[in-house]
């Protein structure tokens, strides 16, 4: 058996080394390693997967989120809403921006922002919503868009890890994460579902006009070569990243199944488990791309199994240990826990297993029977 990664960047590319290498070379034999033709080729044909208008590349997952808040010409102070359990990028371009950011709890099965407790925490000030596609699993969007447009909100998803992944309304019509609020966000950060060979990310939108005013906001607020109407930044996908992506791109949905197939497989050996929540998965399972494979261990020792792991050359994550509403940089001077049970109780339950789309059903196999010796051995509780 082949040795057990988080993810196996090294076989992936193993499979389409031929095209890559000669996409990459080229991007060297043009010397266009800036706006050359593979990042506009690459931008039309997210476009065209995604069943967007419009797909702006920009340097990477966190710089993408940053300036859909730039577009939204948000007044310091304004409050934005997002979740109090996803990675700090989200909170962190808030705070850069002088906005506020109102950390909410997230809903105990599908670990994305409560609708309820979004509900409960907008006020005259809050101006737009940031829902997190955690671990690959799309949020509530039909819940939260309908609390935008009552409270005329915008919506910002961050789709870092949820790319590919289909929402259903309840009227059974569907649309890929990202592309449902007003603007939406990813990163192809290596180890992301879509994932280039350095960083990158991109920004989407079906407005026209938000799409014009953050193509310039991305280029120094030039529309018009050295005229600058606002304050942009540099941020860019260079062409290096834009030919991997480009290839990877077509086998997108092939790895988010690959993944798929692996959650299903881990999921039916830990299932009925007294100590193991799996995640939650609807029907045809649409709805979730596996970037995390996210357990919750429940009346047993999380850190002990994390320990068993290492301890057998598997390696394992705990995404996040420390809720938002705590971490130094964003938190209040008096924290006030009683708005956040759920994400007081994951950070101290979840367990990320290996999740990519090379996984063998022989490693599925193995790290699963480690993860079980593990919690049946009583000594260990
Ligand atoms: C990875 C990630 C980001 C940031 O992406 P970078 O490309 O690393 O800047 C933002 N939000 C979430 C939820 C992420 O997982």
């Amino acid at each position: 058996m082949d040795p057990i990664r988080m993810v196996d960047l090294k076989k992936q590319y193993d499979f389409i080394k031929k095209e890559v290498d000669g996409a990459l070379a080229e991007v060297l034999n043009a010397t266009t390693f800036i706006n050359g033709p593979a990042v506009k080729e690459f931008q039309s044909d997210l476009e065209r997967y995604l069943g967007v208008k419009h797909v702006i590349p920009c340097a990477n997952g966190t710089d993408a989120l940053q300036i859909a808040l730039m577009g939204l010409k948000l007044e310091p102070g304004d409050e934005v809403i997002t979740a109090d359990f996803t990675f700090a990028a989200t909170v962190e371009v808030i705070g850069l921006l002088k906005l506020t950011p109102v950390l909410v709890d997230v809903d105990p099965q599908t670990y994305n922002i409560d609708p309820a407790a979004i509900k409960a925490a907008i006020t005259p000030r809050t101006k737009a919503i940031i829902p997190v596609h955690l671990f690959g699993q799309a949020a509530n969007m039909e819940a939260i868009m309908a609390l935008a447009k009552k409270h005329n909100l915008y919506v910002v998803e961050d789709n870092a890890q949820g790319i590919g992944a289909t929402y259903t309304f309840s009227d059974g019509s569907r649309a890929k994460t990202g592309t449902i609020g007003h603007l939406g966000t990813t990163s192809f950060f290596p180890s992301k579902n879509l994932g280039a060979y350095g960083d990158g990310g991109a920004i989407f939108t079906n407005d026209d006009d938000l799409a014009h005013f953050i193509r310039g906001i991305v280029n120094h607020g030039m529309y018009q070569r050295y005229y600058h109407d606002v304050v942009g930044v540099n941020s860019r996908l260079d062409s290096i990243q834009a030919a991997v992506l480009k290839v990877k791109l077509q086998y997108l949905d092939f790895y988010n199944e690959r993944r798929k197939e692996a959650a299903i497989r881990y999921s039916t050996l830990f299932e009925g488990h007294p100590n193991i929540v799996v995640p939650f998965r609807e029907g045809n399972c649409h709805s979730h791309v596996f970037h995390q494979y996210t357990l919750r261990i429940i009346n047993h020792n999380r850190d002990g199994l994390v320990d068993h792991l290492n301890a057998h050359n598997i390696p394992c994550g705990i995404y996040y240990p420390v809720p938002l509403h705590r971490q130094k940089a964003y938190c209040e001077p008096e924290i006030d826990e009683t708005p956040f049970p759920v994400t007081n109780q994951l950070v101290n339950e979840v367990i990320a297993l290996p999740m990519h789309s090379e996984l063998s059903v022989e490693q599925i196999d193995h790290i699963a029977r480690q993860v079980l010796s593990f919690l049946d051995d009583s000594s260990k509780n």
